[in-house]
């Protein structure tokens, strides 16, 4: 596909590119005047190479996080990337910041790209095509039990808490001190989120935000950028986009599902009436956000992963279409 008719070429790669490159300068002002920057809120300062250094061990960080999720598990091995859809790349001023402090770019893609419409812009021949020294936060963080069946007995929750708590072993062992310091000022442990990977997440860049950025901004010019990224990565304009999509996606299936042929509904290894009633619920989820979606979630992930068919027919192009949507919403509302 033509790179300019991806549907996140301007919001997310066009965006994310213009804010890089003002990170890019913010950063080569910093190191030519070579200042130092200091927090007092929390004890910090702040020169240019302890930043790099700082980078560089939540770069570690994640490369070993990674390693658990990718060689521990099996998750993601067998299913391969399926969460890297539109709208999950949640690019943020740290991950810009970041790359330019470790001497990398943000992917520049080529005139024709391969990711398709659904999935997410920077995905190049099936591979990220961000650094691997530094993919985004977000992404770095995100892990699911994937689409392979598990046995009848396994426990979806006890097969999250094996995972939350080899995360929670690197997280401890590799945090940077900074952090430490921002656990000790707010009484707080940012592995107390892991079992929820997208809170995570956001509770680690608002912990960059308080120790790092905002006071970076204070002395360079990279508030424009903060804002930038709030109204066009995090900002209710492109958010309100992906309900709109995910909407319309529920909408299909739901029509896919009643079009079935009634000789064919044998196939489908869950009732057509619990695939309509699951899609009832995500709609819930999306439009009314209750409290208790991340469990509704769950349950309704468990049966899809369950029950996944990869033989290409109909029925199993409905039950990837359902594992594809709940990782969606997974990554983007809740
Ligand atoms: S890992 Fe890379 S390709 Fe996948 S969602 Fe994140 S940015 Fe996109
Ligand atoms: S969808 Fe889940 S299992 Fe698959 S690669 Fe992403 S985090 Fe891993």
């Amino acid at each position: 596909m033509k790179l300019t008719r991806h549907p996140e070429y301007q919001h997310v790669y066009v965006s994310n590119g213009d804010a890089a490159a003002r990170c890019q300068e913010a950063v080569a002002a910093w190191k030519i005047n070579s200042d130092t920057i200091d927090v007092p809120d929390y004890a910090l300062q702040w020169t240019y190479e302890s930043a790099q250094t700082f980078v560089q061990q939540l770069s570690q960080l994640f490369q070993a996080y990674n390693q658990v999720l990718w060689k521990t598990f099996h998750y993601c091995r067998e299913c391969g990337g399926q969460c890297c859809v539109v709208d999950a790349s949640n690019v943020r001023a740290f991950d810009l910041l970041a790359i330019a402090l470790l001497d990398l770019q943000a992917p520049v893609l080529p005139t024709n790209i391969t990711a398709r419409e659904r999935e997410c812009i920077y995905l190049m021949n099936h591979r990220c095509s961000w650094p691997e020294a530094w993919r985004t936060i977000k992404c770095w963080s995100f892990y699911c039990l994937g689409v392979s069946p598990r046995k009848p007995d396994d426990s979806i929750g006890k097969l999250y808490i094996a995972i939350t708590r080899e995360l929670q072993h690197i997280v401890c062992k590799h945090l940077p001190n900074q952090l430490r310091q921002y656990e000790h000022v707010h009484g707080v442990l940012l592995t107390d989120y892991l079992d929820d990977p997208v809170r995570f997440s956001d509770k680690l860049h608002i912990a960059l935000d308080e120790i790092f950025i905002a006071p970076l901004a204070k002395r360079y010019p990279i508030i424009d950028i903060q804002e930038r990224q709030h109204s066009f990565i995090d900002g209710t304009e492109h958010v309100s986009d992906g309900i709109d999509e995910i909407l319309a996606t529920i909408a299909d299936v739901a029509e896919q599902v009643s079009e079935y042929p009634i000789s064919l509904l044998t196939t489908l290894r869950i009732s057509p009436e619990q695939v309509l009633s699951d899609l009832e619920s995500l709609q819930w989820i999306v439009e009314g956000h209750p409290s208790n979606s991340q469990q509704m979630l769950q349950d309704i992930y468990g049966r899809y992963a369950d029950s996944s068919i990869d033989d290409g027919s109909e029925a199993g192009v409905i039950l990837s279409e359902m594992c594809r949507l709940l990782l969606r919403i997974q990554q983007t509302i809740l």
